[in-house]
């Protein structure tokens, strides 16, 4: 399997940890919520744009 695609579903994993954590949607960094826009375009993001 490729790096980049072994890469992408440990950050999905990552993201359904989260939701099963109740921490999903808050950056891992900052502990702010994550804009609902970059979650669109990014659901398995763990930070906010500022801290990526
Ligand atoms: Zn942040």
């Amino acid at each position: 399997m490729r790096d980049d695609a072994r890469r992408r579903i440990e950050q999905v994993d990552a993201a359904l940890g989260r939701l099963d954590a109740g921490t999903y949607g808050r950056c891992a960094v900052g502990g702010e919520p994550i804009p609902e826009a970059r979650l669109a375009a990014v659901p398995w993001a763990a930070t906010c744009v500022a801290h990526a």
